[in-house]
């Protein structure tokens, strides 16, 4: 006999099968999906594992350049990935890992995602979505109700109309801003006499028609980075995005904002869209929307509110006012990925007037002709999936009611922590949260004492140390795998508004618990404990600083 081994061998008829026959029931696939579908978090759990492997190490891994020649079996190759990719991964929903964005997913989303997958529906035409189409629209409409509440006839009207959207579905609340800006860039060229607008002609003949030397975009210096995207590839430039400053509350200042409209209107230079972040990415703060509103009006500038993460809020009655304004925003961006608890893949951009689209809209012959309800027509992605389906199932499923409970309960975890972190006498609250986001860090005592005496260099050497500090704590935290929190550079007003890296944690996870919470702080305060060299030296700036007063 020749080898005991068996190959997977090319042949038409064992592709067919690859089409047509399932896994037999003790394959590893249907395994897999066996204990993936009982229980996610244990598949993950063990699956994943905790030590971190060095990136480079990581790499060899994936080093190969060729492409197989021979096949491989699907029960083999699910095995090598479950050894070199799944175990690499991160476990983006164990309830101790509190520093990401996106949280832990509901079980429903595993069999319907596969329902949706197998469906391979493409959203960009009726011809190839038919029910998906309408149910898209439908989601759109619920949430812009949920945002501008308009009144039943308002969404009889224009929910299913052919011409008109009430928002568009992308990938992400980076296309989301991207297209909110793409529109508000059209509107302020647009049409007019013999000019035909920015999309015919382009920017350079748009600005002479106009008379403007320059276009502007202003938000404040904590927006998302996803903006000088926007600004860059729309043609504005990313020194156009304007950096309003922020308060205390990494909030925009309105009075900055004032100046900065203000020297652009001295410089000629067009201002044509004014963003207010609500939840931004750091901090999680909400600017003063109403106010931001009123004056985008006064200035006729499209208001663009970013709610990627914050957005969900407005499923809480109990918080939703904290955005309040909201509804007199020209467009809100919004990711169920975040706070809508949805896999990614699921951002959204609301239009406050249904007619804002019609500004981007496109047409080709075989697909998207005139008239027609295809989604493709406004949106700047072409081929896109049934995400839609995943937010409708979870809408119906969670409810508003449940995500209000979600939301509410994130928010209170939030407060709590930030009064667990103040009573400690070691650790220091930067950041107070408004929503489920806050920001901290760990300084010794004896160090908060020096700080407050400590003066020039001094100040700035032991800010640094402890800089370094807060650095090392969280990648030790993160290569032990137990937990983690993400970091960020904030500049407080407290610490003069010096570069200080803070801890970043979102508490979305409803699986986290108080004990969780203490255990992370405990597991800080032990690495901290263990950084001989590092406190060697922060103490022996402490002494000079006290000999020195
Ligand atoms: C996450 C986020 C974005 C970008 O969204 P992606 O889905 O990552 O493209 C934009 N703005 C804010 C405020 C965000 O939090």
């Amino acid at each position: 006999m020749l080898s005991e081994n068996k190959t997977a061998d090319v042949s038409f008829e064992s592709l067919l099968r690859i089409f047509t026959v399932p896994e037999a029931p003790d394959s590893t696939l249907s395994r897999i999906e066996t204990e993936l579908s009982q229980n996610l978090n244990q598949f993950l759990r063990e699956h994943i594992v905790a030590e971190e492997k060095r990136l480079s190490d990581i790499e060899k891994d994936f080093s190969d350049p060729i492409l197989p020649e021979k096949p491989s079996f699907v029960s083999d190759h699910t095995q090598h990935l479950l050894d070199t990719l799944v175990s690499q991964s991160v476990h983006t929903s164990a309830p101790s890992f509190i520093g990401h964005m996106t949280s832990a997913l509901p079980y429903f989303i595993m069999p319907l995602s596969k329902i949706m997958i197998a469906l391979n529906q493409n959203l960009v035409k009726i011809e190839t979505s038919k029910a998906f189409t309408p149910l898209e629209r439908q989601v759109l409409g619920m949430l812009h109700r949920l945002f501008y509440a308009e009144s039943d006839a308002f969404y009889t009207k224009w929910m299913h109309s052919a011409k008109h959207s009430l928002g568009a579905f992308c990938s992400g609340g980076t296309i989301a801003n991207i297209t909110a800006l793409w529109v508000a860039r059209n509107n302020a060229l647009k049409a007019d006499g013999t000019f035909r607008g920015v999309e015919s002609e382009g920017l350079f003949r748009a600005m002479k028609y106009y008379g403007y030397d320059d276009l502007a975009i202003l938000v404040s210096e904590r927006g998302h980075y996803s903006l000088r995207k926007a600004a860059n590839i729309l043609g504005i430039g990313q020194d156009n995005l304007i950096a309003v400053k922020t308060d205390d509350n990494n909030r925009t200042c309105i009075q900055d904002l004032e100046q900065k409209l203000s020297d652009l209107k001295r410089k000629n230079i067009k201002p044509f869209a004014i963003i207010g972040v609500a939840g931004t990415t750091e901090t999680g703060n909400i600017d003063p929307l109403r106010e931001m509103a009123e004056i985008s009006h006064r200035e006729q500038c499209h208001f663009h509110v970013d709610a990627a993460w914050g957005g969900a809020t407005m499923m809480s009655k109990n918080n939703r006012h904290l955005l309040d304004g909201v509804e007199l925003a020209d467009s809100i961006t919004i990711d169920a990925h975040k706070q809508l608890y949805l896999p990614m893949g699921a951002g959204m951009v609301l239009f406050k007037n249904p007619d804002a689209v019609s500004v981007i809209e496109h047409h080709a012959e075989y697909i998207l002709r005139k008239g027609s309800k295809d989604l493709g027509s406004h949106t700047l992605e072409g081929s896109r999936s049934g995400m839609a389906m995943l937010v409708y199932a979870a809408m119906h499923i969670i409810s508003r009611p449940g995500y209000e409970l979600l939301i509410d309960a994130s928010i209170n975890k939030a407060k709590y922590f930030a009064d667990l972190i103040s009573k400690q006498e070691d650790f220091e609250l930067i950041s107070d949260p408004e929503l489920c986001l806050l920001t901290y860090r760990y300084v010794p005592e004896k160090a908060q004492k020096a700080l407050s005496l400590a003066a020039g260099d001094h100040k700035d050497k032991l800010h640094r140390l402890l800089n370094e500090l807060t650095t090392y704590i969280q990648k030790r935290q993160r290569e032990s795998g137990k937990s983690f929190v993400s970091r960020t550079r904030l500049n407080p007003a407290k610490w003069d508004y010096l570069d200080t890296i803070v801890f970043r944690v979102v508490l979305a996870n409803p699986l986290t618990t108080e004990s969780i919470l203490s255990a992370i702080l405990e597991e800080q305060r032990d690495i901290a404990a263990h950084c001989h060299s590092l406190r060697k030296e922060i103490d022996e700036l402490i002494e000079k600083i006290q000999d020195s007063n």
